[in-house]
């Protein structure tokens, strides 16, 4: 089942996220790489992105 990641930015921005999302997401502010997929799961890179919130 895939869910929604709500995810903050080390720049501040915040951005909701696929769970399952087979591709790195970047920050659509600063471009900086905030996951990288392990599987078919989302990991969120410590120190770039914090997870606020599962939608
Ligand atoms: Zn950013």
């Amino acid at each position: 089942m895939s869910k929604f990641l709500k995810v903050k930015c080390a720049c501040g921005n915040e951005q909701n996220i696929f769970s399952n999302a087979s591709l790195p997401v970047s920050c659509l502010v600063c471009n900086t790489q905030l996951t990288q997929s392990s599987g078919s799961r989302v990991r969120v890179l410590e120190g770039k992105a914090k997870v606020l919130e599962v939608l």
